[in-house]
């Protein structure tokens, strides 16, 4: 084996199945006429950004991409050129230049950012609130802005839902109201109003274009089911370091918070608490091993978790096995209802060290 082999096998693997993910982007984008971009801030939730924007970008119609910050923004473009990149977070003095030079476009959330955009010619997004109270115009800024002269290109008009995967929920339609009105005094910008939850809320909401984020990898943001075509994409494995015979009565990990009833096989495998996703397993959690579910015991370390592989089903484990973390036997909605985490949480919380294995069919 050599080094850079070394360095690509050091820990547990995560793996992104590109081809799901385009997938998920098509169901969206067929949900609505309106265009279909991607949210891809916070290294797309944790799988990573640069191979899955590019994936993007070559293999659908997605041409537009939202992140949280310059830095996200700078990353993107040096690997996507050609793409639009919309900077959600606002625009900071000391950062207009590297917008205006990298083609990035601000997405403009107070009247201060206005004034540093305004006669720059390049294209800017504005942010109306319409009640989360988080980034964007507030209500009197809005009048203000509408009352007062202006020189922008103004491409985008957006608003953020408070609580869009709650479909009856009444703040939908009283947001979905306030966004009209401001939308219809910028007529000529495209308008953006949902993320993914947003998007099942129907065609009333979708204007030009759709933003989701969550459910272009399979998470879901909360709603009472996932929908048809949208598939978790991703998969944690980890490996098998060592199994050890306990005798009855012996303790396994930090503060033994787990005794063996009876004569047990536990295996030891390479994910703790900083590998992210695993902040669980004290309590209830499970792995996938050899075609069966197996029990997470004892108190999770900073990089290993035991489980307990007593039963005879376990008879084939051995060393350097793969058990399966989080996948299509322990899937996110699982390890959700086993934690007080929703999946924007686990998914972002996924450790940095995993050997990330991509796949796209040819
Ligand atoms: C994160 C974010 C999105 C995407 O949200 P999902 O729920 O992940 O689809 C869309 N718009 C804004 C403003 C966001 O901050």
């Amino acid at each position: 084996m050599t080094v850079a082999d070394v360095l690509n096998d050091a820990s547990a693997q995560l793996h992104v199945d590109l081809e799901t993910i385009i997938d998920n982007y098509n169901t969206l984008n067929a949900q609505s006429n309106a265009a279909c971009a991607a949210v891809v801030k916070a290294d797309a939730y944790g799988l990573g950004m640069e191979k899955i924007a590019p994936a993007l970008f070559h293999h659908t119609e997605c041409n537009t991409f939202f992140v949280a910050n310059l830095v996200e923004a700078v990353k993107l473009r040096s690997i996507l050129k050609g793409a639009k990149i919309y900077v959600f977070n606002g625009l900071f003095e000391d950062h207009v230049d590297i917008y205006l030079k990298q083609n990035i476009t601000p997405i403009l959330n107070d009247p201060n950012q206005i004034q540093l955009w305004n006669n720059k010619n390049q294209p800017c997004g504005i942010h109306f609130d319409t009640g989360i109270n988080r980034l964007g115009f507030s209500d009197k800024q809005t009048e203000e802005f509408f009352n007062s002269k202006h020189n922008l290109n103004i491409d985008l008009v957006l608003s953020h839902f408070i609580q869009s995967e709650i479909p009856n929920h009444p703040s939908n339609e009283i947001q979905l109201d306030q966004f009209m009105r401001v939308r219809y005094q910028l007529p000529n910008a495209k308008a953006s109003l949902c993320n993914s939850a947003g998007i099942y809320l129907g065609e009333d909401y979708h204007f030009d274009l759709l933003r989701p984020g969550i459910m272009l990898y399979g998470g879901n943001p909360g709603l009472p089911k996932r929908p048809v075509g949208i598939t978790q994409a991703f998969e944690i494995k980890a490996k098998i370091l060592q199994i050890r015979e306990l005798e009855v009565g012996m303790s396994v990990g930090y503060n033994s918070l787990w005794t063996a009833p009876e004569k047990s096989r536990i295996a030891i495998l390479n994910v703790g608490y900083a590998d992210g996703t695993l902040k669980t397993s004290d309590r209830n959690s499970f792995v996938y091993i050899d075609g069966h579910i197996a029990k997470v015991v004892g108190k999770t370390s900073m990089d290993m978790i035991a489980i307990d592989i007593t039963d005879a089903k376990f008879d084939k484990v051995t060393v350097n096995n793969f058990v399966e973390i989080l996948g299509s036997n322990i899937t996110l909605e699982m390890v959700a209802e086993n934690s007080t985490l929703g999946h924007y949480e686990l998914m972002t919380g996924i450790g940095r060290r995993y050997n990330k294995i991509y796949n796209l069919r040819a």
